[in-house]
């Protein structure tokens, strides 16, 4: 059963650790995010963007899926299926279609209305037990054809969000979307203590987890990051899977032209990336 990401969370900034939060393209991807979450006993965040939605048909069919693999794959960890950077309009669709989690991204709004639509949405969510998480700050890079500059959130804007009720709450410290620049600066660690300092037990959430050094993601998570969005990783191992299959003409030879055969060493390689993030993040046997 899809559980809220609330109590998780709470659990892992209190125990120290992060939870992930991977973000599903597919059949494939579900299974293998699924069935790593089960070997290593860890909870875990199934994230789904806008546009993996729409990909995938629909919010419904992506309940459907996900709900019916934690049936058949005897799944007991708890897991929560999550809207990644929602609209106004996407969160509430998620709401009816079944997901356990929304994030609503009103960082692009004025913060008076950013208030407004978020204290709208905390009440519709928790109405049907669901998590909901807010972002204050944009986030850099590109997501979905949004692209920020990775700015940092003012903390007290961050004490405003987070009074509202919201679970978690993502607080750009300068982190990006995608691959990391040569240049990049590095996370703020100074608006994050600030941060943590106003919002006290409230599970803060690193988005853009991909290229972050590993000595950086665990000094994030001492300072109260209790959520790790990790995306692109896990397309950039199952592109490289997929490619040294094909290049080395596997494809060619017997029955390996079969789906089944031919996105078997994609599918290993996500859950190769999910295993080593969910040891970094400490999120093994929490569940
Ligand atoms: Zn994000």
């Amino acid at each position: 059963m899809l559980v809220s990401a609330a109590e998780m969370l709470k659990k892992a900034k209190a125990g120290h650790y992060a939870v992930g939060q991977f973000n599903i393209n597919n059949l494939e991807w579900t299974k293998a995010v699924l069935q790593t979450a089960q070997e290593l006993n860890s909870p875990v965040i199934l994230g789904v963007s806008e546009g993996a939605g729409k990909y995938m048909t629909g919010y419904t069919t992506i309940v459907g899926m996900v709900n019916g693999m934690i049936k058949e794959m005897n799944i007991t960890v708890p897991v929560a299926l999550h809207l990644d950077h929602g609209s106004y309009e996407h969160c509430y669709k998620c709401i009816e279609a079944g997901f356990s989690s929304i994030m609503f991204d009103g960082s692009h709004y004025s913060i008076e209305e950013n208030v407004a639509k978020t204290t709208e949405l905390v009440a519709a969510a928790h109405a049907k037990g669901i998590s909901i998480e807010a972002e204050v700050g944009s986030i850099g890079g590109e997501e979905d054809g949004v692209i920020g500059m990775g700015e940092c959130a003012d903390p007290n804007e961050c004490k405003q969000i987070a009074d509202l009720g919201v679970d978690f709450l993502a607080a750009g410290i300068g982190n990006i979307h995608g691959k990391y620049p040569a240049n990049w600066k590095g996370l703020s660690f100074e608006t994050l203590d600030a941060v943590q300092q106003l919002t006290g037990d409230m599970p803060l959430v690193l988005h853009g987890g991909t290229g972050i050094p590993t000595d950086m993601i665990k000094k994030a998570i001492t300072l109260g990051v209790a959520k790790i969005n990790v995306n692109t990783e896990c397309q950039l191992s199952f592109a490289a899977a997929t490619r040294k299959y094909v290049e080395a003409g596997k494809d060619l030879e017997g029955k390996g032209f079969d789906p089944r055969k031919l996105l078997a060493p994609g599918f290993d390689a996500i859950k190769a990336t999910v295993k080593e993030k969910m040891e970094i993040f400490g999120s093994v046997n929490q569940a």
